[in-house]
């Protein structure tokens, strides 16, 4: 419904609430019905009584995360809502509190956030879309002309998915003035705007809600943990529809430690680099126009949008193809990367312009080898481009254990099974193992094109073990290395000198090892971790470089 222009409402928010939801009597944990006491047998909810650190239910009201929200943003406790489901349940949760399905309707922008239009479905709400200008900004008459008696909200998302444009806070503050009903705004994206949050019109407007989410710049969208802040009176509605324990405890703890830590400059780089990457993908020549953002996304106008985006699929760059989406016609919506992934994205992009090939996914660097004597039966594979699916098993757990760390510290994939002579001892299969994991390795590196070739790390924890490492070619162990146990498990430690010298020589490298250390198994790992280290910087391929990496032109 229309309010006469200039009408500050002041009105009770809850008329415009469902009765069913006004008349609800919610449902009270266990906790709830407890007022406090000196308790040390908790009996009351039907918990396993075995400390593991989950064992407990969580609080279902999140005081303590509420009180740090409250201090992030300036906001009274009460005028909180947080959502274990994201922003996204706030969403579903804000029709279910004031649309009476099948009678209701809700007002929004488009283009804009998908859910808002999936929830109303959802909750049997009609939902009426109201155009932005082509330039994507808001006339709010006509949004106001789209309202009627029965209509409880209206959508803003402000910056705005995907069109990446925020809007005045003045124009949102006179709309809730003007309108009789519930103005949503949705700030997702709102920590990487300078236009201004609508938290402080809270106060002014009791027919407000402000949506956030730690999704976006906080870097926690695995943790699904958004917020509505509203008048206290609604954002006590939340509480009382919401699931019982929507927030479960190790999300509540871990959320609260990532505030604690602040957003670590993360804010500052997407803003420059937001900016570098609209500058450069402008220029490129399948670009007609890059669209002012005031998010971490660029919604950029293409010459032929379906083209473009497969194109640069077969770059290994997977952006959003908004181009089906009435206003949205032609663009591709861009999320910010970090600087590397944004080079590769402007590449990519000018390649496309210029109608050259598309930057070249290359193949992974894989190797493997199947060695059988009559001492040992060895599998060995190695993957340098992928960490996923390792496997060792050389039938010695000391040296599995080791073993493991490569995988683990140089963030490779290395596939290891050995059958060896082991009632004999264990010479044959340390040696044979590092000579099959060093052919596959040479294997995997092939032509060595576009690697860094040389490792190294500084000593590290008590045991200071460095490994130097240089992948051109030449064959050399240094060795500086004393244990002072013969075995550490079932493991020979004078076997680990001669490992490393197989293993350099199957692999064609030069190791520089030294390392001292008190504990015999921390001084091996330490090696390993440490080998594992150099190897992962020595590997590591530059994205734009594909020549050999030696004065020689040959290595
Ligand atoms: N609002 C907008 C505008 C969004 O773009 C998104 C996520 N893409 C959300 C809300 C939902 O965020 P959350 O991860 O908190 O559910």
């Amino acid at each position: 419904m229309l309010l006469p222009t200039n009408t500050l409402l002041m009105t009770d928010p809850l008329r415009l609430v469902r009765p069913n939801i006004l008349a609800l009597e919610p449902y009270a944990t266990a906790r709830d019905e407890f007022d406090g006491g000196d308790i040390s047998v908790w009996l009351d909810a039907n918990e396993s009584p075995y400390t593991n650190g989950v064992n407990r239910y969580p609080d279902p009201h999140q005081k303590e995360l509420k009180k740090a929200i409250a201090r992030l943003k300036g906001v009274d406790e009460a005028c909180i809502f947080v959502g274990g489901a994201g922003s996204d349940e706030a969403i579903d949760l804000t029709y279910r509190i004031f649309c009476r399905p099948g009678i209701d309707n809700a007002v929004a922008i488009s283009p804009s956030y998908g859910v808002y239009r999936v929830a109303a479905a959802i909750n049997d709400v009609k939902y009426r879309e109201v155009m932005l200008a082509d330039d994507f900004t808001l006339d709010t008459d006509s949004l106001l002309a789209a309202t009627d008696a029965n209509t409880r909200l209206i959508w803003i998302c402000s910056p705005n998915n995907p069109t990446g444009n925020a809007f005045d806070t003045d124009d949102l503050e006179a709309l809730a003035d003007r309108f009789d009903g519930i103005l949503v705004v949705d700030e997702a994206y709102v920590d990487f705007s300078t236009r201004g949050t609508m938290l402080s019109a809270l106060a002014r407007h009791r027919n407000l809600i402000v949506l956030q989410t730690f999704s976006k710049a906080w870097g926690m969208a695995g943790l699904r943990t958004g917020m509505a802040f509203a008048c206290p009176e609604i954002a006590a509605l939340y509480g009382r529809v919401k699931y019982p324990y929507n927030l479960n405890g190790p999300t509540q703890r871990e959320v609260m430690s990532r505030i604690a830590d602040g957003l670590q400059g993360h804010v500052e780089e997407i803003r420059r680099e937001a900016v570098r990457l609209s500058r450069s993908l402008s220029e490129s020549g399948c670009v007609e126009k890059v669209y002012p953002t005031d998010a971490n996304f660029l919604l950029v106008k293409v010459s032929d949008a379906d083209a473009v985006y497969h194109r640069l699929i077969e770059s290994g760059i997977l952006v959003r193809n908004r181009s089906s989406m009435a206003g949205c016609e032609g663009c591709l919506r861009v999320t910010v990367g970090t600087p590397a992934e944004n080079d590769l994205t402007i590449e990519a992009f000018a390649r496309i312009g210029r109608g050259d090939a598309p930057l070249a996914k290359r193949p992974e660097r894989k190797g493997s080898t199947d060695r059988t004597t009559s001492e040992t039966s060895i599998e060995a594979a190695v993957n340098l481009d992928r960490s996923t699916e390792s496997a060792i098993d050389t039938g010695l757990k000391f040296l599995d254990h080791m073993l493991w760390q490569i995988p683990h510290h140089a963030g490779i994939g290395v596939r290891l099974t050995c059958k060896g002579d082991l009632y004999v001892d264990e010479h044959h299969t340390m040696e044979d193992v590092a000579i099959a994991l060093g052919d596959a390795m040479r294997e995997a590196l092939g032509d060595k094109r576009g690697i860094e070739r040389y490792g190294f790390v500084l000593p590290m924890d008590e045991s200071r073990a460095m490994v130097l490492i240089d992948l051109g070619g030449r064959i050399d162990l240094e060795w500086d290395v004393e244990f002072t146990r013969e075995y550490v498990g079932d493991t020979p430690t004078e076997m680990f000198g001669h490992f490393f010298k197989s293993l350099a020589t199957a692999m064609r490298c030069n190791l520089h090892i030294s390392a001292r250390g008190e504990n015999n198994h921390h001084l091996a790992e330490a090696i390993f971790k440490a080998f594992a280290r150099a190897l992962k910087a020595a590997v590591r391929r530059d994205p734009f470089n594909d020549t050999i990496a030696s004065s020689k032109g040959v290595i």
